[in-house]
């Protein structure tokens, strides 16, 4: 039987267990969200007086030369790039995921535009934005491109026939926590004369990533979940240099052009990742994503994802064992190769028992339908924290002393 001294037994041994003290979490809060929105590493408030005050206030215009506001979307993507397998100018920090996700899109239909290929197939349970991009742009073109939803990973083989252009991925799945095989799936792709974008909002600094070795032709990803870029933080995307000649997107702003301040009437795209940029980025937001980087730094995802799997283990252990009289259901895979760095699971009263939680200080979140969604983030959650967590659960349960009639919030 495992108890809460083993669980700080095990903190003390923690080889990761220092960095918690980077990241400002408010006394009393055990955060398991994440997932969702990364906690605030300490250095971000500094940082962002200093890009406030004397970036933007004293120095004015000239920092965008002075303090390299120009460079920043590119110096950032390199800082990334060895978190997801990618190498310097392949990766570019800007702009939302879902924006990302139309350029890149956009681009592999157009590097299979001579192949009579009309069809992106993707899953029905991705995050919704990743459908809805996917239909916007293939409505919008109007050329007789369709969507395949398949509804289970193992359809995959099937749905990937002669006709498809391109497989839409999320790599890790943002309510089951489900993991693709990035370098299985990929070559199923090939071999069908398909092109492969993946999403990694819920893999990048959290699950091992190696795009180039997995043969991944482009991908997206966020830097507010696990990145801890803060709110809203601008996103990524990755064009390996192979395809970067051959990558035409339609947001053909000038910050993608190849001299942006020729103000050349006519639109040349820069050579290499730079043409993935379309506009003037929010520098202050682009800033804050550097502090969060530089935690990374200072550990790898090898030692991330040991760690990740210890407390998604012990996470779901306890909740078996302690709340083995209730029903909850177990979502996320129990095989550590599928499964990301969250757990999930359902509840028939899953939104009430999640405000209950964070109520008492337990943060996680629900999605439809019946999910309760804990993030387990190895920079700043510990052994304890996760034995807490499952504690203050087990209360709530057995006390059913949660509110069925709880009205929802705009943001669940
Ligand atoms: C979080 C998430 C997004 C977020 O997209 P935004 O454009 O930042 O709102 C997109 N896709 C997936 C799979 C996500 O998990």
């Amino acid at each position: 039987m495992t108890t809460r001294n083993h669980c700080l037994e095990r903190d003390a041994q923690d080889p990761l267990a220092p960095l918690r003290a980077q990241f400002d979490l408010p006394a009393g809060v055990i955060y398991l969200d994440g997932n969702s929105l990364g906690a605030r590493p300490k250095a971000a408030l500094a940082r962002a007086q200093q890009v406030i005050a004397q970036e933007w206030g004293h120095d004015l215009i000239r920092s965008w030369n002075t303090a390299g506001w120009f460079e920043l979307p590119r110096r950032l993507g390199n800082l990334l790039a060895p978190l997801i397998g990618g190498v310097d100018g392949e990766v570019v920090v800007t702009d939302t995921t879902s924006v990302n996700l139309f350029k890149a899109l956009a681009a592999a239909l157009h590097m299979q535009a001579a192949a009579e290929r009309r069809v992106i197939v993707t899953e029905r349970a991705n995050f919704p934005t990743d459908i809805y991009m996917a239909q916007g742009l293939t409505g919008w073109l109007d050329r007789g491109y369709s969507l395949r939803l398949i509804d289970s990973p193992d359809q995959l083989p099937a749905a990937i026939g002669a006709d498809v252009a391109l497989v839409m991925l999320t790599h890790v799945n943002y309510r089951t926590g489900y993991q693709y095989d990035m370098k299985a799936t990929s070559a199923l792709a090939h071999a069908a004369g398909a092109l492969i974008v993946w999403d990694l909002a819920h893999s990048a600094g959290a699950v091992p990533v190696d795009l180039s070795a997995d043969g991944a032709d482009l991908a997206v990803g966020c830097t507010y979940k696990y990145l801890n870029g803060g709110p809203g933080a601008p996103a990524f995307i990755w064009v390996p240099k192979r395809h970067q000649a051959q990558f035409r997107q339609p947001l053909s702003g000038w910050w993608g052009h190849a001299a942006p301040f020729a103000m050349a009437p006519d639109f040349q795209p820069a050579d290499g990742i730079a043409r993935a940029l379309c506009g003037t980025q929010p520098i202050v937001s682009l800033a804050m994503v550097e502090c969060g980087l530089d935690v990374h730094r200072q550990t790898s995802m090898a030692a991330i994802r040991a760690k990740s799997l210890a407390l998604t283990d012990l996470f779901i252990d306890l909740v078996e064992a302690r709340c083995a009289d209730h029903p909850l259901g177990l979502v996320t895979p129990r095989d550590h190769a599928r499964r990301g760095s969250q757990v999930s699971f359902t509840h028939p009263h899953g939104y009430a028992v999640m405000q209950a939680l964070i109520g008492r200080g337990v943060i996680g979140d629900y999605r439809e339908p019946a999910i309760m969604r804990f993030g387990f983030t190895p920079l700043y959650t510990s052994y304890a924290d996760v034995w807490d967590a499952v504690e203050i659960l087990r209360d709530i349960l057995d006390r059913k002393d949660y509110n069925v009639d709880a009205k929802r919030d705009a943001v669940t």
